[in-house]
Formats: C-alpha cells, structure tokens, sequence
C-alpha cells in the first residue's frame, strides 16, 4: 500500500509548494503542525486530509518539539516534506533522523510509481540532475511557496506537547529587516556582485520600487558580505523561485544561481560582460554598466 505523506509545518503556513507536492504522490496527506491555532486552521483548510496540531508554549521555542515530532512521525512512516524556515528545517531533520530516510534537497519533480517515489533533484552543486526510486521513507526539503489556498477544513486532531527540557526564551527583539517573499513575488530582482558597495543597493531598490519587485540576491551577497538577508539568495542552496519576470543585474549566472531561477517565466540580464553566463541564460539581456543602466531604467519606470 502506497505510504502516506507528512508535511512538517512550523510556525507559519506558508506550505502552499509542500502540499502541492504531497497531493501528486498517492496516499494520504497529514500535516504535522506545530504552531498557533491560526496557522492550524489555515493548514487543516489548505487541501490535506488531516492536521495533527501540537500547541506550543509561546516561551519554548518551536525546535524544542522535536521528541514530538519524531514520536508522531515513528507511527506512521512515509514520504516526509519540510521547508526552508530554521525551526521546519529543525523539526524535519529530526523527524527524518528518526526514520533513518534519506533527505533530498534542489528537488525538481516528485512523482509515484506505484508504492515507491521517484525524486529528479539536483546533484553535484547543481551541475546534473539525478533522478533516485526510493523504496521506503524519504525525506524532501523544497520551497514553502507561500500562503496555500482556502478550501473546506478538515478536522484538527490535537496532541499532547511535549518539549525538550531546561529550553525556554528568556527574551526577543523584532527584527528590522523586512522578510522576503521570494517564492510567491511576480517579478524579482537579483543582484550580484557586479554591485560594488552596500550603499550602491539603494539604486536596486529604487528599481524595485518602480517595478514593483521583491529584491533577491546571489549567494555571495548574503553569505560573506552580508548585505542582504539570507532568505533573499537565491540558487540550489537559497530560494528557489517561478515568477513572471527575474531580472539579474551585475551576475554572472553560475550553475548555483541558475538552479533557482529555471522557474521563472521571462529572465532579462544587465551584465557589462556579453560572455556572462547569465547573458546566454536570459531572453534579453542588457550588456553594460548596471550604474548608467539601472538609473535609466527606473527614470523610465516611474516616468521621469
Ligand atoms: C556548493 C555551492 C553552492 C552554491 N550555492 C549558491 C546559490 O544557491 N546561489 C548563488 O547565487 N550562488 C551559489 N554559489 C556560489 C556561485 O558558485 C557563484 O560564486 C555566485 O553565484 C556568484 O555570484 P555573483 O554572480 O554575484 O558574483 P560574480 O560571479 O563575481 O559575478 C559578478 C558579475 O557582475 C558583472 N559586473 C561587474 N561589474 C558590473 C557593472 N558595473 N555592471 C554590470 N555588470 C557588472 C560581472 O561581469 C560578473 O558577471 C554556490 C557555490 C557552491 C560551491
């Protein structure tokens, strides 16, 4: 009988891409949430068959129910599909680690064949694409994809929380940084390093701004330099993202990079090197200085 599929929820539910991949395979879809009453009745109405909610302490961070998790999880073995979010990543890989099944990350499809899966998902850094048959439990980390769709809500089965011991919070500051929306944005900007100072990102998001784009990044940008947060990259180890338009300025479109932005609909370059990877990636690509480009296209944008 084809094994059921757990979709590991933390916090928020911004799962719409998990659940999509778990009603493809066969068998039945259970979320495991573990989050407020609002993200389980946002999950229970999102096409799953059943929710298992656990109600966390608000002064115990959402990591330290991992022992729950995995308890749930042991019952019932199967396909198991998690975000990107630090605690989905935490409470995956418990989870995972519990059914000793192997994890796949840069997945591209997922389908069954009668009671195995069959994963096509990135490999050697992205330079190839393998496509593995799995037998028994395995475990998938893809994008959210944002907020899924209201439908008819299932009913939510809660249990008992129980968390790792001595974990508690003790404090917390908000965050100045605005969180990116990457997977669900309509048209986005990446920026690499042909940008050449952090000030110089005030010229991205006045382009941002007139396009009304969300602003993304290569690797560098946000691992190393540090100028942008790390839900803004993009790429096999970042976001991965389908929107109409990605416009790239100052990238080069290296394999990693690339592996991110397959999805989107319309990709234009600004690179003042016409041998850039990115150049021959893009349907259109503008070969020049992005600081006399960028200026000239938000002028035009925003009709100045
Ligand atoms: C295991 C592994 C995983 C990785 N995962 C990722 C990932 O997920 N995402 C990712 O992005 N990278 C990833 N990388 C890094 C990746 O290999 C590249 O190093 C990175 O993407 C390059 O970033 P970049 O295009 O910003 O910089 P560069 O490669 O330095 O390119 C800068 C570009 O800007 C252009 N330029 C310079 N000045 C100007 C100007 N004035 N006007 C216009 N153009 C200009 C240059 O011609 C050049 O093409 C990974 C690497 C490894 C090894």
């Amino acid at each position: 009988m084809a094994a059921d599929t757990w979709i590991i929820v933390a916090g928020q539910p911004g799962v719409k891409n998990l659940i999509e991949i778990a009603r493809g395979l066969t068998g039945q879809v259970r979320a495991l949430v573990v989050g407020t009453e609002d993200v389980a009745d946002t999950i229970a109405a999102a096409g799953v068959d059943e929710v298992v909610w656990v109600r966390p302490d608000p002064d115990i961070p959402l990591e330290a129910y991992a022992t729950t998790v995995q308890s749930v999880v042991q019952d019932n073995p199967g396909v198991l599909i998690g975000g990107r979010n630090p605690a989905e990543r935490v409470l995956f890989g418990a989870a995972v680690a519990t059914l000793g099944a192997p994890v796949f990350t840069g997945v591209s499809s997922v389908a069954a064949d009668g009671d195995d899966v069959v994963v096509k998902h990135a490999a050697f850094g992205g330079i190839t694409e393998q496509t593995v048959v799995i037998s028994g439990p395995v475990g998938l980390v893809v994008d959210g994809g944002g907020l899924p769709e209201p439908g008819i809500a299932v009913a939510i089965e809660e249990i008992a929380a129980e968390a790792m011991n001595d974990v508690r919070v003790v404090g917390r500051s908000e965050s100045t940084d605005e969180h990116a929306d990457l997977a669900s944005a309509a048209r986005v900007i990446g920026v690499g390093r042909g940008l050449k100072k952090e000030e110089d990102l005030a010229l991205i998001e006045e382009l941002a701004q007139a396009l009304k784009a969300e602003i993304g990044c290569t690797r560098p940008l946000a691992e190393g330099l540090d100028w942008l947060g790390r839900d803004r990259y993009i790429g096999i180890s970042g976001a991965h993202i389908a929107p109409k338009l990605y416009l790239a300025v100052g990238v080069s479109g290296q394999l990693q990079h690339i592996d991110g932005v397959r999805g989107a609909d319309l990709i234009v370059s600004i690179n003042s090197d016409p041998r850039a990877p990115m150049t021959a990636e893009a349907d259109y690509s503008l070969i020049g200085d992005l600081y006399k480009l960028v200026p000239a296209l938000t002028s035009a944008l925003s009709g100045r």
